[in-house]
């Protein structure tokens, strides 16, 4: 027993369960609506608390009968299956696609294993500590993995409570294993058992920061995203697409590629708009984006403009490459426009190349919107080249 301390180890345990539930009760109320990582991680929490239910309850009836039986099974099977759940939302928080065939086979052998073997105390505390060893590490491994996306450091938060819990459930498993006339009883004043229900304690207010902080980490990223995108197409905004076009003109210039830019303007929308009504004006841009989309190859980046502007960079593409984007682009919508409007959408265009080192993307995007000037004068329904490369 710890010496200065009086670590009475069921009271300990019964304070966690209680606060488990309150947590149960609390995160679905007050998290709101939330996404498929949030619920498992709800769930995993909802699980965890059954679980323990269940353990203290089993310790009111008869050691050993078939209540105990029942109980401490159903108990295994509910603390093994909560970790799937965190599996899985730790997966998709970092950005992974959710796999839980090692958690989850780990999680039925521990428990028919358990099950069976219950009248064996030595044997069914190694064989339920070692397997949930097992199938922590399967989480703490998912954790370590390099994320798919950016997250913050709840991933190490959790790695470091994970890998201390392993710990301590490796010394119940050989313990109750090895040692079983030293270590008879879970609830006993036993250092490793009031070392386990403290970092339980500990675990269980730590893994509720982790869920919050992934939830937050994961709504940030989320309004990024959005700010980056333009609300009625989903196309890049000017803004995030003039960050993008400024960093693929930097390497362009520094590994002497060519780079190209297609400024494209709607002819008369304003007529479509006063014709068919704004619904449908709406709806033809966005058909304009699903044809940029089509035609858009590795490399090149549109954006949504303005009104019924856009705007593609073309990386490592030349004159005649930016040319046949543009053929690509007239075709799609000669194609698809009739189909799906009930009317043709053409536009006129400018196009640019970068021509000097020092070019700038505002500089390219002005001589284009010179040659889109020229193009709405000849007539519409056509694409010029800016002045400057008919002079170079
Ligand atoms: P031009 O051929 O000279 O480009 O003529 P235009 O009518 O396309 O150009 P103008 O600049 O006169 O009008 C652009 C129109 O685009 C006016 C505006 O109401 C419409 N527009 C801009 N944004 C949206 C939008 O998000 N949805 C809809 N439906 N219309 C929009
Ligand atoms: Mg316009
Ligand atoms: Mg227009």
């Amino acid at each position: 027993m710890l010496p200065v301390l009086k670590i009475d180890v069921p009271s300990l345990f019964i304070v966690m369960t209680f606060n488990l539930a309150i947590m149960a009760l609390a995160l679905p109320y007050f998290m709101g609506r939330v996404n498929r990582a949030a619920r498992c991680a709800q769930s995993g929490i909802a699980l965890q608390t059954v679980g323990w239910i269940c353990l203290l309850a089993s310790n009111t009836f008869e050691t050993g009968g078939w209540a105990d039986h029942l109980l401490s099974t159903l108990s295994m099977a509910c603390i093994s299956s909560s970790m799937v759940f965190n599996a899985v939302a730790f997966q998709l928080w970092c950005g992974w696609k959710a796999s839980v065939r090692a958690p989850a086979a780990i999680a039925i052998l521990m428990t028919v294993g358990y099950g069976i073997g219950f009248s064996n105390y030595a044997f069914r505390v190694a064989w339920a500590n070692g397997l949930l060893v097992l199938q922590i590490a399967t989480v703490v491994f998912i954790l370590c993995r390099k994320p798919q996306v950016p997250v913050g450091r709840w991933r190490w938060l959790l790695v470091i409570y994970l890998s201390i819990q392993m710990v301590v459930l490796a010394c119940r498993a050989v313990l109750g294993g090895f040692y079983t006339a030293e270590f008879p009883n879970f609830f006993g004043p036993y250092l490793v058992n009031q070392v386990f229900a403290l970092s339980s304690n500990a675990m269980m207010v730590l893994s509720v920061v982790a869920i919050l902080l992934a939830h937050r980490d994961e709504a940030a990223r989320e309004l990024e995203r959005l700010a980056m995108l333009d609300g009625l197409t989903g196309a890049l905004n000017r803004r995030a697409w003039m960050l993008q076009a400024s960093k693929d003109l930097a390497s362009s210039v520094r590994y002497s590629q060519p780079l190209a830019l297609l400024l494209l303007d709607l002819d008369h929308f304003k007529r479509i708009n006063d014709t068919y009504g704004h619904a449908v004006g709406d709806h033809a841009l966005q058909l304009f984006v699903t044809g940029l989309r089509a035609v858009s190859r590795g490399g090149d980046v549109f954006c949504r403009y303005g009104g019924e502007e856009f705007c593609v960079l073309l990386n490592s593409a030349d004159l005649s490459s930016v040319m046949a984007y543009d053929e690509r682009m007239r075709r799609w919508l000669a194609q698809h426009a009739p189909r799906e409007l009930g009317f043709a959408l053409s536009y006129s265009a400018g196009i640019d190349m970068r021509v000097r080192d020092s070019d700038t993307i505002d500089i390219m995007l002005q001589r284009a919107d010179v040659a889109l000037y020229q193009a709405k004068s000849q007539g519409r329904g056509r694409s010029l080249v800016s002045a400057v490369l008919h002079s170079a």
